[in-house]
């Protein structure tokens, strides 16, 4: 048994703990109080004090593509073109043996584990990089299998087979930490009879499943009339694709797959009935301000997503695109551009982005029963912020002050199932 303490500590589940402490048993948390209370029971334990620091619950990122950690920076110069840059990621991993993607997403998981992230919700197409990154690592997460272009109702069975067969490999070597869920792509490729073959899957077997869904207005026009974007591409490709003529979140609820509560990725472009739709069917939203914001898609309705009771988690989306995994940071910039948006119905507060950076983004994606607060029963998933530098002065609000003045540079200790994984 140890204990942890520090000047405040955070369980998210109730209000912060000035001089608090908590007893972590093995891999779980047993007791959460004030640090007098808690010494007072067990007087001879082991105490970690980290004095001028804030313990909470470990970052969920939500949203991730570990795979293409190799591709920070190298594609800021298309950023403008959303397909330019898809095009151009394709042809930079093609040129690079999978030891060199599987290094880098190794990295990607250390930049995670450096800043306080202890979960990653994370899509791979090749799947094993991001998959073996995490466990070398020692984090928690889900890789989701993702599809490859495959918008063609024509080929749906052939497709799902090969969907089926990565699923199963990774499956088998799926660990107490990290397991394994399904990427459709996105409403543009993939096919409807995909769609309908993934849902039928994952419901009957509770797969998890994310999809990248209403992330800009070019999709909203693909989807919507069937022209823009995307149309070069199948005609380059001889595919047939026909447009379903509703909104993205529409044609996901017509194709069944919402019935398996996916984690969708960005809503951007959603409407209050999308909304409707997504919390009726129970399904998430992993939202990535950032990404959105380099890729000038416009602005996600976050506090739309929390007033409207849907899970909603923080995702950095790929460092190809962001270009760094610091949920700190992204928290801050998620409250910044929700109070900025034009149309925007309130001001969020410092304790809620904080939620949906821990809490909201283990709901997302169906784990807050074992982690995402500081409480009795749940896992040791813990992250330890430093408070002592001088740009954190003075602290007045503690979730202010993690919020508005600290990154994942004040990170001081990561820990998962109880064990430190700051430096694996
Ligand atoms: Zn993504």
């Amino acid at each position: 048994m140890k204990i942890l303490s520090a000047k405040w500590v955070l369980p998210i589940s109730s209000e912060p703990i000035v001089d608090g402490a908590v007893i972590v048993e093995g891999e779980r948390i047993t007791a959460v109080g004030t640090r007098d209370e808690i010494l007072g029971r067990f007087p001879s334990a082991m105490v970690e004090d980290f004095g001028e620091a804030a313990i909470l619950p470990g970052f969920v990122n939500c949203h991730s593509h570990l795979e293409i950690t190799a591709m920070r920076g190298a594609l800021d110069d298309v950023e403008h073109d959303f397909r330019s840059w898809l095009l151009k990621l394709n042809g930079l991993r093609a040129a690079m043996s999978d030891e060199e993607i599987g290094e880098a997403a190794f990295h990607g998981a250390l930049e995670g584990s450096r800043a306080g992230v202890t979960c990653f919700g994370d899509i791979g197409r090749s799947g094993h990089a991001g998959f073996e990154a995490l466990k070398r690592a020692g984090l928690r997460g889900v890789l989701y299998q993702e599809t490859e272009f495959s918008p063609d109702d024509r080929t749906a069975e052939e497709d799902f087979a090969r969907l089926r067969e990565k699923f199963a490999s990774l499956s088998g070597n799926a660990t107490e930490l990290v397991e394994v869920g399904l990427s459709p792509h996105s409403p543009y490729t993939v096919s409807r009879d995909l769609f309908r073959l993934i849902a039928e899957f994952a419901s009957a077997n509770e797969v998890k499943v994310s999809i990248h869904a209403a992330e800009s207005a070019d999709e909203d026009e693909l989807v919507l009339t069937g022209n823009g974007f995307f149309t070069e591409v199948y005609a380059k490709f001889g595919v047939e694709w026909t447009s379903p003529r509703t909104s993205s979140i529409e044609y996901l609820e017509s194709t069944g797959i919402l019935d398996a509560r996916p984690l969708l990725a960005h809503c951007v472009t959603v409407s209050e009935s999308d909304i409707a739709i997504i919390k009726r069917t129970g399904s998430s939203i992993a939202h990535c301000p950032k990404s959105n914001a380099k890729f000038g898609h416009g602005y996600a309705p976050f506090e739309r997503f929390l007033d409207s009771g849907v899970p909603v988690g923080l995702g950095s989306d790929s460092v190809a695109s962001n270009n760094m995994c610091d949920i700190l940071e992204e928290s801050r910039f998620a409250a910044l551009v929700a109070r900025n948006r034009p149309g925007s119905a309130r001001f969020i507060s410092a304790s809620e982005v904080l939620r949906a950076a821990t809490l909201g983004g283990a709901a997302a994606m169906g784990l807050d029963e074992k982690i995402g607060t500081l409480e009795p029963g749940k896992y040791a998933d813990i992250a330890v912020i430093a408070m002592d530098h001088p740009g954190q002065q003075p602290v007045n609000d503690i979730e202010t002050a993690l919020v508005f003045s600290s990154t994942s540079r004040d990170v001081i200790e990561t820990l998962v199932n109880g064990k430190s994984v700051l430096k694996p």
